[in-house]
């Protein structure tokens, strides 16, 4: 039975179809606790899950992307953001014969450490936490899989593997790296991530540079006259006009961001493709032994991107409207911050017994951490909500 059950999900331990440089179940590094195979999933799917039933999964459904608690649905949250990171990844990874279901877990958890409201949050946090070793969004999706989901019996955070607590830590402080045992190496040494991780990040970078144009044409923050000055979107659009010119300008607007999307993709996979040709990694082993990235765009293509991110960040990130938004929600996370730093009992219960423990073992930046993981776990909605509670409250 168990011999039909590994057939069932894909020919046992090594998959048959990937790369000699993928991940797979035989090349794993494991997970902190050892624990008994699954008997449907493989190691990776496992990660996927753990991470789908985690709570910080279900919070990024009302966190900031860009736009803060806009009323009209349509626009992306982290949720729907890191959803369409995973599918490109999967995409990818299976164009390049790499592990597809370790390049989802990862893609799912890369943004579980974010704050409410967006990067403003973080900057403000980090300001709270000044004195009290920073807050950096990328090592607190690492802290919230390892540490902060407690809900196993056997052992705290998701116990995930190695490879996608690798993958979601994409940069890493000296002094932090140090702590870190086997995950922390190559931020200290130097060397790469696995294949399957280095794609994410470039996923993550197609994902938002076109959801963001799109958000931002439908919102009236940029307009249509000067993306179309962008040589990447120009040419994807006169080629959905020229394929299909009776369109709505809805459909044409979407047409091009779809067409967009696939060359990145193309170009993508081709330059890595090349680069890996060159490089023959036989192993991950020896990808992760590599100082200079395998994954990446051509350079045409990053000449044509480049002028498209800035684009995004004078007209659409710094618009007027977010700056309005950001600094409000600057506000809040400071004085609910210096609120709990004040009065710790206005943590709910629990944490305000943690963060007491927390004090007396470690002083004040015990009971700061607790805070900052508190508020950082907080949705939009609810970091409102909790500060109109609180001040209503202390008047
Ligand atoms: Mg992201």
């Amino acid at each position: 039975m168990a011999v039909d059950l590994l057939e069932a999900r894909g020919g046992g331990s090594d998959q048959a179809g990937f790369a000699p440089y993928a991940a797979s179940e035989s090349n794993s590094l494991g997970r902190q606790h050892a624990e008994p195979p699954d008997e449907f999933r493989t190691l990776y799917q496992r990660d996927c899950d753990r991470i789908i039933h985690a709570a910080a999964f279900r919070s990024l459904e009302y966190k900031t992307q860009v736009m803060v608690n806009h009323a009209d649905g349509s626009f992306r949250t982290r949720l729907t953001h890191s959803i369409e990171v995973a599918k490109l990844s999967r995409t990818l990874a299976r164009a390049l014969r790499l592990n597809e279901d370790l390049s989802e877990s990862i893609a799912l958890a890369h943004d579980l450490g974010h704050t409410p409201f967006g990067h403003a949050g973080q900057d403000a946090l980090n300001d709270c936490m000044k004195e009290y070793g920073g807050f950096e969004h990328n090592l607190q999706s690492l802290r919230v899989i390892d540490k902060l989901e407690y809900k196993y019996a056997d052992f705290r955070g998701l116990n995930l593997t190695f490879e996608t607590r690798e993958g979601v830590l994409k940069r890493c402080p000296k002094e932090i790296a140090k702590t870190l045992g086997p995950l922390g190496e190559r931020f200290l040494k130097g060397g790469s991530p696995t294949l399957e991780a280095q794609l994410v990040d470039f996923a993550d970078q197609i994902a938002y540079t076109n959801h963001d144009l799109d958000d931002g044409l439908r919102l009236g923050f940029l307009n249509l006259k000067e993306v179309r000055e962008l040589a990447l979107f120009s040419r994807a659009y006169d080629e959905a006009e020229k394929a299909s010119p009776k369109l709505s300008r809805h459909a044409l607007l979407h047409e091009a961001n779809r067409r967009m999307i696939t060359a990145m993709m193309v170009d993508l996979i081709l330059a890595t493709q090349k680069r890996i040709e060159q490089a023959q990694p036989d192993s991950p082993q020896a990808v992760r032994a590599c100082p200079d990235r395998l994954a990446g765009f051509s350079n045409e293509l990053r000449a044509e991107l480049a002028p498209v991110t800035r684009l995004l960040h004078e007209k659409y990130y710094c618009h007027d409207h977010l700056a309005r938004a950001t600094n409000k929600a600057v506000g809040v996370i400071r004085e609910l911050f210096s609120a709990f730093m004040e009065r710790p009992r206005l943590l709910p219960t629990e944490l305000h017994q943690r963060a007491r423990e927390k004090k007396e073992a470690r002083g004040e930046e015990g009971q700061a951490r607790v805070i900052a993981d508190y508020i950082a776990s907080l949705s939009d909605r609810h970091i409102l909500a909790e500060h109109r509670k609180i001040f209503d409250m202390t008047g």
